[in-house]
C-alpha cells in the first residue's frame, strides 16, 4: 500500500514509522526546510535546543513506547522538579505537599478546600460529563469563591485569555489530572519529567533515520497544494510542478489548510472543521547567563503580566545541553487573530520584558545573551462546551483520505504522547481500511464519531507486524 503523510511534526513522522513497519511504502511530504513542525529544533547560538519547550511525563506511555520502539529509552533522563507560583507580587515554591501548606496567599480553609478539589479532580476519570459545565462554574463549585478569586480565577485567564468564557470544565481537569499522573506519591508527592538527551532533535533526527532506512521518503520544503480522491481509487497530491498518487493519504496539518487543499469534503464535514477554534501561541525564548529560579514552571496569578507562564528549561535538562546557558521560555496562548501576532520581535520583547522584571526586578540586560520569537497560529483546539461531539473524525468522507491533528485531542492537554497516539491510530486505520476494501463510503454515521470511538472499531494494531 502506498500512504502518502501530509505534515512531518512528530503525528505523521510516527505514523510513517508505524506503517513502514507493517510493510507500507511511505511518503511523507511536510512544507518547511525542517521535519519537526511544533517539536522541531532551533539554533539558539551557543546550543540547538527545542524551538518550544518540551516534557514527558512518566504517565506518557504511548510516547514511552514509541521511544523504546526506537531504542531511545536509555537516553531519557528523568529530574524532580519544582514548580513556582508568583502571587501577590512575591514568588513561592508549590513543590510539595509542605509547601502547599506554608502558601500563604491562600487561608488554611481555602488550602483544605484546594486540596481536597484537586483530589477529588485527580480521581474523575471520565471527563465527558465536564464536558457540558463552563469552566468557571466547575472551580467555583468544586473549590469555592474564594479560591477562584485568588487563583483559578487569574491562571486561567493567563492561560486562555478571552477565550476562557468559552472553555469548558474538563479543560482544567485535564490538566490537573496529567500533571497530577506525573507526581510521585511515595516521594513526598513530588514531580518528576523527563527529557531525552539532546532534546526533540535527538528523537526526530533517530525518527527520520528509521524512516529512511526502511525505505520511507521525507520530502522538506514542499507545501502539498491540493488533494483529490481520483475515480481509479488513488489519491493525488499536488506539491510544486509534481503530482503523485497514493492508496490512502492522512493528513496531519492543521485543519484549516486542511480544509482548503483537499477536494470535496463532505458539506457536514468541512462545516465541523471550521467550527473547531484553534489557540495559537506566541512565545519568547531566552538565552541567559544566570539562572532565574528553581523551577521548571512558575505559574502566574498576576493579571497584569502579558505571558501564560514562566519555563525554565535548564531546570529540567542538563546545563550540559545548553553549554552552561540558562534556556528560559515565556508563552502567551492566544486566538490566532490577536493583534500580538502582528507585533514586531521589538514589540513583544519590551512588553514581555516589562513583565519579566515585575517577577525578577534583579534581572539585568547583561545577563540577557540572547533572545528569540516563534509565533504559531494553529496549536491546539480551544476546547469548548461538549468539545468530543465537535472534535473531527479520522474518516473525512473524502475517499481514502484520513485527518490526524492536535484537534482530536479529547480531553487532555496538548502534549506529543496524545499525538503519538493518534498518529498510531491513524496507521492502524489506513491499514484497517485496506483490508476491508471501500466499504463504507458514502460516509457512515460510524464513521463521523469522535476518535476515540473512532478508536474502538479499527483494531488492527501495527505494533507487532
Ligand atoms: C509552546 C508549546 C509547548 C509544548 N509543550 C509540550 C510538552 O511539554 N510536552 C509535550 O509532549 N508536548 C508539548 N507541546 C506539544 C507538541 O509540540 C505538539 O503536540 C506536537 O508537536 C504536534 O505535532 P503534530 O505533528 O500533530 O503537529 P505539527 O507539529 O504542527 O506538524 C504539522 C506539520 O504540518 C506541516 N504542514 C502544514 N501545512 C502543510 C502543507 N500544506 N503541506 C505539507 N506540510 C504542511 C507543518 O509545517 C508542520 O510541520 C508543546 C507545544 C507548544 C506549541
Amino acid at each position: 500500500m502506498r500512504v502518502g503523510i501530509l505534515g512531518g511534526g512528530i503525528t505523521g513522522l510516527t505514523a510513517a514509522f508505524y506503517l513502514l513497519k507493517a510493510g507500507a511504502q511511505v511518503t511523507v511530504i511536510e512544507g518547511r526546510q525542517q521535519p519537526g513542525g511544533l517539536s522541531t529544533s532551533f539554533d539558539f547560538g551557543p546550543f540547538r535546543w527545542d524551538r518550544f519547550y518540551h516534557c514527558i511525563l512518566t504517565s506518557d506511555k504511548s510516547l514511552l513506547t514509541l521511544l523504546e520502539d526506537l531504542g531511545l529509552s536509555e537516553e531519557i533522563h528523568w529530574t524532580e522538579t519544582k514548580v513556582g507560583f508568583f502571587a501577590e507580587d512575591r514568588l513561592y515554591s508549590m513543590s510539595s505537599t509542605r509547601d502547599f501548606l506554608k502558601f500563604p496567599p491562600l487561608s488554611l480553609w481555602q488550602k483544605f478546600r484546594l486540596g481536597l478539589g484537586i483530589l477529588y479532580a485527580s480521581r474523575i476519570r471520565n471527563a465527558r460529563r465536564l464536558e457540558s459545565m463552563p469552566v468557571a462554574e466547575w472551580l467555583i463549585r468544586v473549590f469555592g469563591e474564594d479560591n477562584y478569586r485568588k487563583m483559578w480565577g487569574p491562571l486561567l485567564k493567563a492561560k486562555l485569555g478571552a477565550c476562557r468564557e468559552e472553555a469548558s470544565a474538563a479543560f482544567i481537569w485535564a490538566t490537573i489530572f496529567r500533571l497530577f499522573s506525573t507526581r510521585d506519591r511515595k516521594a513526598g508527592n513530588k514531580e518528576r519529567l523527563g527529557y531525552v538527551q539532546g532534546g526533540y532533535q535527538r528523537v526526530l533526527s533517530v525518527l527520520t533515520e528509521r524512516i529512511v532506512e526502511m525505505g520511507g521518503k521525507i520530502l522538506t520544503g514542499i507545501p502539498v497544494e491540493k488533494v483529490c480522491a481520483l475515480p481509479d481509487g488513488d489519491v493525488e497530491c499536488a506539491i510544486a510542478a509534481q503530482k503523485i498518487r497514493f492508496d490512502r493519504v492522512i493528513s496531519t496539518i492543521p485543519s484549516g489548510p486542511f480544509s482548503s487543499i483537499v477536494a470535496g469534503l463532505p458539506e457536514e464535514y468541512g462545516e465541523n472543521l471550521r467550527r473547531v477554534k484553534y489557540l495559537g501561541v506566541v512565545c519568547l525564548a531566552l538565552v541567559l547567563r544566570r539562572r532565574l529560579s528553581p523551577y521548571y514552571v512558575t505559574n502566574l496569578t498576576d493579571e497584569s503580566l502579558p505571558f501564560t507562564g514562566i519555563i525554565e528549561m535548564t531546570n529540567l535538562i542538563s546545563l550540559g545541553e545548553t553549554r552552561g546557558y540558562h534556556l528560559v521560555y515565556l508563552p502567551k496562548y492566544t486566538a490566532p487573530n490577536d493583534p500580538l501576532f502582528a507585533s514586531s520581535d521589538e514589540q513583544i520583547w519590551n512588553l514581555f520584558r516589562a513583565g519579566l522584571l515585575k517577577v525578577f526586578p534583579d534581572l539585568k540586560d547583561s545577563e540577557i545573551e540572547n533572545r528569540f520569537v516563534f509565533r504559531e497560529r494553529w496549536v491546539q483546539p480551544l476546547p469548548v462546551l461538549h468539545y468530543s461531539y465537535l472534535a473531527p473524525s479520522m474518516e473525512t468522507g473524502v475517499k481514502g483520505v484520513l485527518l490526524a491533528n492536535t484537534t482530536q485531542i479529547i480531553n487532555s492537554t496538548l502534549n506529543n504522547n496524545e499525538m503519538v497516539r493518534i498518529g498510531r491510530q491513524a496507521a492502524d486505520r489506513a491499514l484497517v481500511r485496506e483490508k476491508r476494501a471501500e466499504q463504507d463510503f458514502p460516509l457512515s454515521a460510524k464513521a463521523l464519531q469522535p476518535v476515540t470511538e473512532a478508536a474502538q472499531i479499527s483494531p488492527i494494531s501495527v505494533a507487532g507486524s
